[in-house]
């Protein structure tokens, strides 16, 4: 006969295996993250260099400021949690910074360009939201609460990242429909 507290362990025991292989899956997005900062903290200045428009390049070196912070901060949770600070390669944010420079190459200075760059630097955000979305909402269900906060701050930033470029890009826009009609 199982007796409840045999039950009761029986279900702690699945508990924490799970909880085990969350902890491996947080971990892996971490370096996975880790790595993408460091990729950007070399993209973003290139980014910069092709942009024309000034609120463009502002933009763009503010977020790289921002961005070694997140370096930092993802240091901070890997000491937090107990590891090395790891990077394993981001196929995804590879193929992206490939594309940026694809249309980087591909188009001449100016309004088209940086259309172009705030293109490639949106999907760039759009990856970060997805990726410190989902290790936030692991740190809370793992409990890590220090972790969690931490993750939370880069999230606002890169959200706040994405917005400032969908800012710039209708400020751009506006000026250049502008410019047609005159
Ligand atoms: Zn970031
Ligand atoms: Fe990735
Ligand atoms: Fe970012």
């Amino acid at each position: 006969m199982v007796t409840k507290n045999a039950q009761g362990a029986e279900k702690n025991k699945k508990r924490s295996m799970k909880s085990s292989q969350l902890m491996e899956l947080f971990e892996e997005q971490l370096k996975d993250i880790y790595w993408a900062e460091k990729a950007l903290i070399k993209a973003l200045p290139k980014m910069a260099k092709k942009a024309s428009d000034e609120d463009l390049i502002n933009a763009l070196e503010e977020h790289l400021a921002e961005t070694e912070e997140h370096q930092s901060r993802l240091e901070q949770v890997f000491k937090l949690i107990g590891k090395k600070a790891t990077a394993k390669k981001c196929e995804a944010m590879s193929g992206l910074i490939e594309e940026g420079e694809e249309i980087m190459k591909d188009t001449e200075d100016g309004p088209m360009r940086d259309a172009g760059i705030i293109a490639a630097a949106q999907k760039v955000e759009h990856y970060e939201i997805a990726t410190y979305g989902t290790l936030r909402q692991f740190a809370e269900t793992l409990g890590l609460k220090d972790v969690e906060k931490i993750l939370a701050t880069t999230l606002k930033e890169e959200k706040a990242a994405d917005e400032k470029l969908s800012k710039v890009a209708t400020t751009a826009i506006n000026v250049d429909a502008a410019e047609e009609k005159a």
